[in-house]
């Protein structure tokens, strides 16, 4: 994969250019100096946070909106590029994909949107305390699925080139010049930093093989756990993930116009796959949140090959009843060694 260097200032500048052609979204500082993703101006450009981990929203937003009409089909896609894509929520697509593009039933709008959608992809440099991507297989860096991946090294970025749009988007501007030995030495040295800022976060999560939880969707082993009761079936972990992709179709009709609209939906609310009848199939919250780790860990890995979880911890920085997943199912694979 080519890769070549831009100083942060010329970059700055190449950016201030291309928002005359195009909308791009980045992951843009806020008070609290957690990067949430908006659309790109003139002034919010100097606040584009290039040096931490993923932004608070999952990249699915573009992808699979909170609510979206699905018939009649949408018809045109504006294109746009979306900034500052980190490692974990790229996997993510993976699994968006299998479930819109590649299964048995399609959604068109899916397809049409990422064919639109430029990404631009980022090195993680400061991991938060709730990352864990190395424990499900993935880098903090990408090496795959993007346009363009850019590591912020120095003064400057390692931008590598993943496509043909990709290279189309550099204009064959002269301020990128092929990146030398001693760049990409140092790009190969951060990532590997990287990579042990992870693992040192997770040093203390004693079972790192979550697969484990393979056929423990007995109740009994989840009642054990204490934090399980904290959770207030808020759905947040849902709506922050990354890979979560339960919907329901609403059939709405106003003035003769039928239109059907797809809503995210999600597993740990109590109303979830309930029945006409009122029979719902996980009626205690311990067998909601069984139910979402499983979906992860087990179905998801036996269906598709892939975890269903990045280890973005978004799930675990977003939840109002302060549970942390990974302490979750290291209590949880206990409480089966011991029967
Ligand atoms: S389950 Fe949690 S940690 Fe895993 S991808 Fe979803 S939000 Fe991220
Ligand atoms: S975010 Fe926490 S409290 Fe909300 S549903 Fe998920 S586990 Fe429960």
């Amino acid at each position: 994969m080519e890769k070549l260097y831009i100083e942060f200032k010329d970059w700055q500048n190449f950016l201030r250019g291309k928002l005359k052609e195009k909308r791009i979204y980045a992951p843009i500082k806020s008070e609290n100096d957690i990067p949430f993703y908006e659309i790109l101006n003139e002034k919010n450009l100097t606040d584009i946070v290039y040096d931490k981990a993923r932004p608070v929203e999952p990249f699915k937003i573009f992808l699979f909106p909170f609510k979206e009409k699905v018939v009649p089909e949408i018809e045109n896609f504006q294109e746009f590029v979306v900034l500052g894509v980190n490692s974990c929520d790229l996997k993510g697509i993976e699994i968006l994909d299998k479930v819109f593009k590649e299964g048995e039933y399609k959604d068109p709008n899916y397809e049409k949107r990422k064919a639109n959608i430029l990404i631009i992809s980022l090195d993680c440099k400061e991991p938060y305390p709730t990352c864990f991507c190395s424990l499900v297989g993935v880098n903090p860096y990408p090496s795959k699925d993007f346009d363009l991946n850019l590591s912020k090294i120095g003064n400057g970025f390692i931008v590598e080139i993943g496509s043909e749009e990709g290279l189309k988007f550099l204009d064959n501007d002269s301020r990128f010049y092929k990146a030398n030995d001693t760049q990409i030495k140092i790009l190969e040295e951060e990532r590997e930093r990287t990579i042990e800022k992870v693992k040192k976060i997770n040093e203390n999560f004693k079972i790192k093989e979550p697969e484990n939880l393979k056929g423990m969707f007995h109740k009994e082993y989840w009642q054990k756990i204490e934090d399980i009761k904290n959770c207030v079936s808020c759905g947040s972990c849902t709506f922050n993930c990354p890979t979560c992709v339960c919907f329901l179709l609403e059939d709405i009709s106003k003035n003769e116009i039928f239109k059907k609209v797809k809503i995210w939906d999600s597993c740990q609310f109590p109303g979830y796959a309930r029945m006409a009848s009122g029979a719902t199939p996980r009626p205690s919250l311990f067998e909601r949140y069984a139910n979402r780790l499983l979906c992860k860990y087990w179905y998801m890995k036996e269906n598709f090959k892939i975890f269903g979880c990045t280890g973005c911890g978004r799930c675990i920085n977003g939840c109002i009843g302060k549970i942390d997943k990974r302490k979750v199912i290291d209590e949880v694979l206990v409480e089966k060694m011991k029967v």
